[in-house]
């Protein structure tokens, strides 16, 4: 068994970061990147659905926030090549449309709904300075009233995360808009809409950028491999066809549970793997035309399956149809028409996530196992924070060791 210096498991954005910056700048080190489908981009990948992309685990856009991130992923796909956009991401609230986040777009209603909905988060737990609950469904009321949680949070966020939505801790919720009640004030004085911008490619989807990724590393990534046996003590990967590959020092951004088999390891660690939870969504195409000019809309009516509409025309130009993302357990009978089921989209940030990813990490650590990513880290990451986080992960263990 030839035994590598990397061993990289997954080619999503982590991994595809991972692996280029290897190539890029270490080009005498050795590695192979494992993927269990034919393609590579993870979460991230496009389809060609009705003549235009779609995004298949369910609409993806570049945040502009991240500039080092950005001019790295511009070295695949040239800035030139992506539409700079101004969000317009709505909220269907029935009977009307605003914008999201709520608590920022509050000045958009008629001026008695806005003094109501200022009433309440006036009266919300953290400008009165009540202690910040520590489950999530409570924190939403302690954070923006009991308006805005009733309204739109509690059921938008039942609809996305189904039963487990009682599970959730609030260690998380940077990764929510914050904005404070003084700048929603400021917001209905001003009657200015809280903006922030993001990058989709002109003529392709999301997805093309990390096929790109994936296509500079050649016979270095294996396709149709799938990790299903893991020896921490040896360092070595057992794939679902019997293969199996060995390294130095190994980066898993694969889920913990995809791997079926913890071999010589010590027995807390695949129990507390068994207790990390996940949700999975369905991506439905509509070849319909909505008469919008939002690029998405969320849906919290609870009568209705999807939480989210992506309006593809509205940001990728020339295209037809929409897709609606749906959580799996919310999806019933067999409908007709081009949908892509994904098992593991959102990791769940339940109240014992923190101590279990803290155990499994220090100890795969100790032995040159290093979780990354979405999965690795089981964290609710976005793809630039993902790159990022590659980034910062290669200075600290492959430069260190060159
Ligand atoms: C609905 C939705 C909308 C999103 N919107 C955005 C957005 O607008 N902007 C944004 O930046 N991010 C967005 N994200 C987040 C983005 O998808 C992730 O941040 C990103 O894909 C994480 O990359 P990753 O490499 O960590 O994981 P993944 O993309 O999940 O990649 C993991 C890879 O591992 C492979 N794998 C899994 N198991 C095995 C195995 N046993 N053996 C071998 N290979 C395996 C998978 O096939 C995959 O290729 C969104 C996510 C979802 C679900």
């Amino acid at each position: 068994m030839e035994i590598f210096d990397y061993l990289i498991l997954g080619a999503g954005p982590a991994g595809l970061t991972f692996a280029n910056l290897l190539r890029e700048k270490m080009p005498e080190a050795s590695f192979l990147v494992l993927e269990k489908e034919t393609q590579a981009g993870g979460l991230c990948r496009s389809a060609d659905v009705d003549g235009s992309p779609l995004d298949i685990a369910g609409g993806h856009f570049l945040d502009v926030r991240r500039p080092e991130v950005n001019r790295f992923l511009f070295g695949f796909m040239p800035e030139e090549e992506w539409n700079l956009f101004e969000r317009d991401s709505r909220i269907d609230m029935g009977t009307y449309e605003t914008g999201h986040p709520f608590e920022a777009n509050i000045w958009q209603m008629p001026q008695e709904e806005q003094v109501k909905y200022l009433k309440s988060i006036a009266l919300a737990g953290c400008n009165l300075g009540t202690p910040r609950p520590e489950k999530f469904v409570e924190w939403v009321t302690w954070k923006l009233g009991d308006r805005i949680a009733k309204a739109y949070m509690l059921p938008y966020n039942a609809k996305m995360f189904g039963a487990d939505l009682e599970a959730l801790g609030t260690y998380w919720l940077d990764k929510l808009p914050d904005v404070s009640f003084e700048e929603t004030l400021l917001s209905c004085l001003n009657r200015r809409p809280y903006g922030t911008q993001f990058y989709y490619p002109k003529k392709y989807g999301y997805g093309e950028l990390w096929r790109r990724m994936g296509e500079s590393l050649g016979d270095r990534i294996l396709y149709r491999k799938k990790a299903a046996g893991l020896d921490p003590e040896t360092k070595t990967v057992t794939c679902e066809d019997g293969s199996r590959f060995r390294a130095s020092c190994i980066v898993t951004t694969i889920p913990w549970k995809s791997v079926q088999r913890y071999e010589n390891c010590r027995p807390d660690i695949p129990e507390k793997i068994g207790r990390l939870r996940s949700t999975g969504t369905e991506i439905r195409y509509v070849p319909k035309h909505l008469d919008t000019k939002a690029h998405w809309i969320y849906v919290p009516d609870p009568e209705i399956s999807y939480h989210r509409i992506l309006v593809r025309h509205n940001f990728c130009i020339g295209s037809k149809g929409y897709w609606v993302e749906t959580n799996l357990d919310r999806v019933t009978g067999s409908h007709e028409g081009i949908a892509f089921r994904n098992e593991t989209t959102y990791p769940l940030n339940t109240v014992d996530k923190p101590g279990i990813m803290a155990d499994i990490l220090s100890y795969m650590e100790q032995r040159q196992i290093y979780g990354l990513g979405r999965w690795g880290e089981h964290q609710h990451y976005n793809s630039d924070a993902v790159v990022e986080r590659a980034m910062r992960l290669f200075e600290r263990i492959a430069l260190q060791r060159a």
